[in-house]
C-alpha cells in the first residue's frame, strides 16, 4: 500500500481538514501520479455537502486531476515515468457492455467508477485529487502535452470535456447560433469550444461584472439573465443552448429563445429538478437533453484539441487551506472561472 497525505471532508457540510489514507499498491497496467494540480468542480461541493444523496464520508474531492508519472506497471504501454499525465471523473467501468465497447464509458451499463466518493471494483473507497498521488489503471489515465500550462489544463479534465462533448454531439458549428446560460468553469470553457467551433455565442449570467470577461472570452454577445427585455430580444432564435447553471432555475425561459427544432442541453446537476413547461417544447418541436463528461478517448481528443489551439482555463490558484472559502464563492457565482489548487501547499 502507499501512504497519502490528503484532504477530506468527514461529514457533509463540514469543512475540508487534512486527512491520511493508503493507495493499492500499482498493479501491472497501473500508473502512480504525483499530483500537482486539482480543479475545484461544483460537482466536489454538490457531493461534499450530499446535495445529491449517497455521498461517501470520509470524501476526498477532486478529478480535474494533472501531475507528473512516479511509478509504471510493468505492462503499461501508453506512459513511462516523468510524463504528464491527467485523471477525469472516472478510474474505472465495466469495460465490457456496449457503451464502453464504443468508448463511452461514462454511461456504462453497469456505472463508472468515479474518482472519488464511489467504491472500486476491490470493494475499497476511491479517493480523488485533493491529494498528493493517486494510483490508476493506465486506460482512466489522459496524455497531457507539454506545450500548454500544467495548472490551467487542469479543469480540462472535467469543465473542458463535459462541455466540449455536447458541442460535439449536437454538432455545433459554424453558422448556428449558441448560447452558454451560466459562466462558471464549465460555461468559461463552453463558450472558448463554442467560438473555436465557428458558432455566435451568446453568454447568459446572473452577473453584471462578468459582462467583460465574457466577451474576452469569446463571446459575441452578454445577457443579463434578469433582464426581461434582454431575454425576449433573443426568443426563438437560438438553434442550441447549453445550460451550465449549479443551482435551481427556470428552464422555460430558456427554452423560449430556441428556434424550431432547436435543442437545450442540460449538464448543470441543481440539487432541485427542473419543471418543463410542454408548451414551451411543442409550440416548436423543442427538445430538451443532457450530456454527461465524456467517454476516455473522447477526453484525450478534447486535451489533444486544446494543445493543438491553445485553448485552456482561466484559473485562480488557491492553496489547499483555500478550498473552503473557494466553495463560498463558487456558490455566490464569484468565480473567475476555475479555483485550482496547487497540491505543493499540501
Ligand atoms: P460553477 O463554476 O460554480 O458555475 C456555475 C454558474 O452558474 C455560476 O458561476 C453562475 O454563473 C451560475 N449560477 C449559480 N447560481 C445561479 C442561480 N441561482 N441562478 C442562475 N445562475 C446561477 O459550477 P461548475 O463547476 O461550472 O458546474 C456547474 C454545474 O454542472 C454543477 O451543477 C455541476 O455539478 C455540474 N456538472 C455536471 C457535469 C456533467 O457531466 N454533466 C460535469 C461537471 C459538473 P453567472 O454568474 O454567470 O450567472
Ligand atoms: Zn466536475
Amino acid at each position: 500500500m502507499i501512504s497519502v497525505q490528503g484532504y477530506a471532508a468527514l461529514s457533509p457540510k463540514a469543512p475540508l481538514t487534512p486527512f491520511s489514507f493508503e493507495s493499492r499498491e500499482p498493479r501491472d497496467t497501473d500508473v502512480v501520479i504525483d499530483i500537482a494540480y486539482c480543479g475545484v468542480c461544483h460537482s466536489d461541493i454538490h457531493q461534499v455537502r450530499d446535495e445529491w444523496g449517497g455521498s461517501q464520508f470520509p470524501m476526498v474531492p477532486g478529478h480535474e486531476i494533472v501531475g507528473k508519472i512516479t511509478r509504471v506497471g510493468a505492462k503499461v504501454k501508453k506512459f513511462k515515468v516523468g510524463d504528464l499525465a491527467g485523471v477525469g471523473c472516472m478510474v474505472d467501468s465495466c469495460q465490457d457492455c456496449s457503451n464502453c465497447g464504443e468508448g463511452l464509458e461514462q454511461y456504462c451499463e453497469k456505472g463508472f467508477v468515479g474518482t472519488y466518493n464511489a467504491t472500486g471494483k476491490d470493494g475499497l473507497p476511491t479517493f480523488g485529487g485533493y491529494a498528493k498521488s493517486i494510483v490508476v489503471d493506465e486506460k482512466f489515465t489522459l496524455r497531457i502535452s507539454p506545450k500548454l500550462d500544467l495548472s490551467k489544463v487542469a479543469p480540462l479534465l472535467c469543465a473542458g470535456i463535459t462541455t466540449y462533448s455536447p458541442l460535439r454531439h449536437w454538432k455545433v458549428s459554424k453558422g448556428q447560433k449558441v448560447g452558454v446560460v451560466g459562466l462558471g468553469g464549465l460555461g468559461h470553457m463552453g463558450v472558448k469550444f463554442a467560438r473555436s467551433f465557428g458558432a455566435k455565442v451568446v453568454v447568459f449570467t446572473t452577473s453584471t461584472k462578468k459582462k467583460q470577461d465574457a466577451l474576452r472570452l469569446g463571446a459575441h454577445e452578454v445577457v443579463l439573465s434578469k433582464n426581461e427585455d434582454e431575454m425576449t430580444a433573443h426568443a426563438g432564435s437560438f438553434d442550441f443552448i447549453l445550460d451550465t447553471v449549479s443551482a435551481p432555475h427556470n428552464l422555460n425561459d430558456y427554452l423560449n429563445l430556441l428556434k424550431r427544432d432547436g435543442t437545450l442541453v442540460t449538464v448543470g446537476v441543481p440539487e432541485k429538478a427542473p419543471e418543463v413547461e410542454p408548451f414551451s417544447l411543442i409550440m416548436k418541436r423543442r427538445q430538451v437533453g443532457g450530456s454527461l463528461i465524456g467517454g476516455i478517448a473522447e477526453t484525450q481528443e478534447m486535451l489533444d484539441y486544446c494543445a493543438e489551439h491553445g485553448i485552456t482555463s482561466d484559473v485562480e490558484m488557491i492553496p489547499i487551506t483555500g478550498v473552503d472559502e473557494a466553495y463560498e464563492r463558487m456558490i455566490r457565482g464569484d468565480v473567475k472561472y476555475r479555483f485550482v489548487i496547487d497540491l505543493k501547499s499540501l
